[in-house]
């Protein structure tokens, strides 16, 4: 399952993320998923269940966020929102676009705790 291995990277950045921040608990793990990104938000939140056993993220909630799909147009300069079965101008309907969003996999944002004497040894 593509969603698994997508999980296993997403734990080791949160674990990167808590011990630079010297927390051993995180709380809430919030990941943008673009409709163009190839990974299903419902597979990787299952997908999660399992990988997170063992992990820092062992009780954390997972918070899944759709990214929009914007394109720029090669003809009218417009930048606009489209969607994702239908990559065309939003302005002029010119189907010579550039993505300029809409196929990534973003970890936006990791909650933790900080226990009291980490955070005081860190200042
Ligand atoms: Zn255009």
């Amino acid at each position: 399952m593509h969603e698994l291995s997508v999980c296993q990277s997403l734990l080791r950045e949160v674990e990167r993320a808590a011990a630079a921040n010297g927390s051993r608990d995180v709380t809430r793990i919030v990941v943008a998923i673009g409709p163009l990104a190839g990974v299903d938000g419902a597979l990787l939140a299952r997908a999660f269940d399992v990988a997170r056993g063992g992990t820092i993220a062992a009780h954390a909630a997972l918070d899944i966020e759709a990214l929009p799909v914007r394109v720029r147009c090669r003809i009218c300069a417009a930048e606009t929102q489209t969607p994702a079965n239908r990559l065309l101008c939003g302005r002029c309907a010119s189907w010579q676009v550039d993505l300029r969003s809409g196929a990534e996999l973003l970890l936006k944002r990791v909650e933790m705790t900080v226990e009291a004497d980490a955070a005081a040894s860190a200042s």
